[in-house]
C-alpha cells in the first residue's frame, strides 16, 4: 500500500518541506507570505507553480475535469432523442371525459 505517500505532500514553495496533505492548505497560506508569488491551478488551491510552468501543469494536472479535457480520445457528445410531443396532447389523456350528454 501506498496510503503513506499519499498522506504527504510536498510544500510547491519549497521541495524540502514535506507536509500533511491534511495540512498543506494551512501550511501554503504561512509560506506564500514568505516565498515569491506562485500561480494558482484553477482546479485545486493547492497546486501552485512559477507561471512558466503553469501552462504545462494546467494541460496535466492530474484534478483537470474530464468535461475540459481537449485531448479525450473518441470523445463524443451524445444528443438526447427529441420527446415525442404528440404524447403530450390533452386528447391522449385517458382521463379525459365528455361531459356533454
Ligand atoms: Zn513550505
Ligand atoms: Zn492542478
Amino acid at each position: 500500500m501506498e496510503y503513506d505517500l499519499e498522506a504527504w505532500t510536498t510544500c510547491p514553495y519549497d521541495s524540502a518541506h514535506r507536509v500533511p496533505r491534511s495540512r498543506i492548505q494551512n501550511h501554503i497560506v504561512k509560506c506564500q507570505k514568505k516565498r515569491p508569488p506562485l500561480s494558482i491551478c484553477p482546479y485545486n488551491a493547492t497546486h501552485r507553480f512559477p507561471e512558466s510552468e503553469m501552462k504545462a501543469h494546467c494541460q496535466n494536472c492530474p484534478q483537470k475535469p474530464l468535461e475540459v479535457a481537449d485531448n479525450r480520445p473518441g470523445g463524443q457528445i451524445t444528443v438526447p432523442k427529441p420527446i415525442l410531443q404528440r404524447e403530450y396532447l390533452p386528447e391522449t389523456d385517458p382521463n379525459h371525459e365528455c361531459w356533454d350528454d
